[in-house]
């Protein structure tokens, strides 16, 4: 424990965004360094319980609480508090292959487990995080670390999202060979396409990729597996595959007018989005733009926020947000409070731009989207939606409350419905749970002795924290999966 009274002197600073009104001029990340002094302060906040749930993850009543990876929190805070840097990367490195990852876009349900936060604002776990790994990469601690043998096992990962690149980073330093297939043109998964660049800049990502294949991982992009790539080539050329093909598919909103121009799923926006800011306008995918647009997102979760964010940036002329749930209650810090964080009122980056610029937070609660309507060649003018109230978990439509909205684009962010299976589960011979998830064992195993799956793939849409944990697990069964095999592990190359 850093400071005894640490928790009594100090209070918890929030992180350093820049200004919104400034920054959605561009799409830089708006996450700015904290000054090391008040790095140490927060840290000092850090009780050391004699029982930390912070780094236990776990999940109640349907919502994660504690760090799934089991962050060393108490520890590492202690050793920001001290200034010994060095080591608290060593100790954070031990759990989580990608900080600079969770420390950006994680939820931290690290926080809302901090038992400071029974009756005050927890301790700041994610933002030490953050500047921990941040610190590693800027003194040149974060190096390529090859490992010191080779076997002669020969591993396929499907899919390059944080599950995929945990188990292939896993996979690699036990010694085997490790080939991650993408279909996308580029590593990274949601990572890459799905959150916004001025949420996780996409060099961050690029950053850690080069270090993983500079370790000895094989990447391959625009290989889309069960159709670039038969399932009996993969059979043929590996021992184990392990699928961290994400849960992709978006859930639809199958009322009238559905099929007007101007209606999109979200993921389509928001890729094209970061395709055009990679690429330029001269390559590849457009951006759907929505400049003086009136758009409508259908949604209030993360993804919908990131289309707000996206929306702004694009210059939209107004911007409603809808929320089909009553407004939560306001984060209360006691007891009921403590450990419900994610359940309570909660306004995000884009809300808070959307109130800089068109000075109200966009969401609006307890509305239902009823049908789209359109004009004569097909395209969207607006939405006709009705308000509702919930009993005892049923919806209820209030009489008298139908109203019209202007909009001439939609995005429809409400939640995804499983994998996209194609061929290549059904190949693989793999069972899929009736959630459209791949069904594994407590090792991440499928039914198929040599097939594993990891992340969102077998969980269903969840988070990064969860994909690396899932990652972990599943490179741990793997290996223990290829160390049973008949044939020994034959070493073939020694370190340089
Ligand atoms: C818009 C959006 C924003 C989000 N924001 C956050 C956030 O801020 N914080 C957070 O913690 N979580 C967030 N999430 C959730 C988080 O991104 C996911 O839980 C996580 O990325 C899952 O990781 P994964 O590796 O399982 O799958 P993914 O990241 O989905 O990666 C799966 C990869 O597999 C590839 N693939 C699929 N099939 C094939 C095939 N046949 N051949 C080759 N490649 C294939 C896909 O192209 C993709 O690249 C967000 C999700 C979305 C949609
Ligand atoms: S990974 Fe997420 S839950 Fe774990 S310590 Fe970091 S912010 Fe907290």
């Amino acid at each position: 424990m850093g400071k005894k009274t640490g928790f009594m002197e100090f209070t918890r600073s929030l992180p350093i965004l820049s200004d919104p009104k400034q920054r959605i001029a561009d799409w830089n990340e708006f996450h700015a360094p904290f000054p090391v002094e008040e790095l140490q302060k927060q840290g000092a906040r850090c009780m050391n319980c004699g029982v930390p749930f912070c780094h236990v993850g776990t999940i109640i009543e349907g919502w994660t609480t504690g760090c799934p990876l089991h962050n060393m929190i108490p520890e590492w805070n202690d050793m920001v508090y001290r200034g010994k840097w060095r080591e608290a990367y060593r100790l954070l490195s031990l759990t989580n292959n990608f900080p600079e990852f969770t420390g950006r876009v994680c939820p931290a349900p690290c926080e809302s487990s901090c038992v400071l936060g029974i009756n005050e604002e927890p301790v700041m776990i994610k933002e030490i995080e953050v500047s921990i790994i941040d610190r590693a990469f800027e003194e040149g601690w974060v190096v390529p670390r090859p490992p010191l043998h080779r076997t002669d096992k020969r591993v396929a990962v499907i899919g390059s999202g944080p599950a995929g690149l945990t188990c292939a980073d896993e996979l690699n330093h036990h010694g085997h060979n490790v080939t991650v297939f993408e279909r996308d043109d580029r590593i990274g998964g949601l990572l890459m396409y799905g959150i916004p660049n001025m949420k996780l800049d996409k060099s961050i990502v690029e950053r850690r990729v080069n270090l993983l294949a500079d370790e000895g991982i094989d990447f391959r992009t625009n290989v889309r597996v069960g159709n670039d790539m038969s399932t009996d080539d993969l059979n043929r050329d590996f021992d184990v595959i392990v699928l961290c093909c994400g849960a992709p598919k978006p859930r639809d909103l199958n009322i009238e007018g559905r099929e007007l121009n101007g209606i999109h799923f979200a993921m389509d926006f928001l890729t094209r989005a970061t395709k055009q800011l990679l690429n330029g306008n001269s390559a590849g995918v457009k951006a759907i733009d929505v400049k003086e647009k009136n758009v409508i997102v259908i949604g209030g979760g993360d993804t919908g926020t990131d289309c707000v964010a996206t929306s702004i940036r694009q210059g939209c002329r107004s911007l409603v947000q809808f929320e089909v749930m009553p407004k939560p209650p306001e984060r209360a810090f006691n007891h009921e409070g403590w450990l419900s964080k994610i359940r309570t009122y909660q306004v995000d980056y884009g809300q808070h731009e959307a109130a800089a610029l068109f000075g109200a937070d966009p969401r609006e609660y307890s509305v239902l989207t009823k049908k789209f309507a359109g004009d004569e060649a097909g395209y969207l003018k607006g939405l006709e939606t009705v308000e509702v109230v919930w009993n005892e978990g049923k919806m209820i439509e209030v009489e008298g409350t139908e109203k019209f909205w202007d909009a001439e684009a939609v995005f429809l962010a409400i939640g995804f419905v499983g994998g996209e299976q194609g061929s290549l589960f059904g190949d693989l011979g793999v069972h899929i749970t009736d959630r459209n998830t791949i069904s594994v064992n407590d090792n991440k195993q499928t039914n198929v002795a040599n097939v594993f799956a990891a992340g969102d793939s077998e969980r269903g849409q969840s988070l990064i924290v969860w994909a690396i944990a899932d990652g972990r697990k599943a490179a741990a069964g793997v290996h223990a999966f290829l160390r049973d095999q008949p044939e020994p592990a034959i070493i073939l190359s020694a370190p340089s």
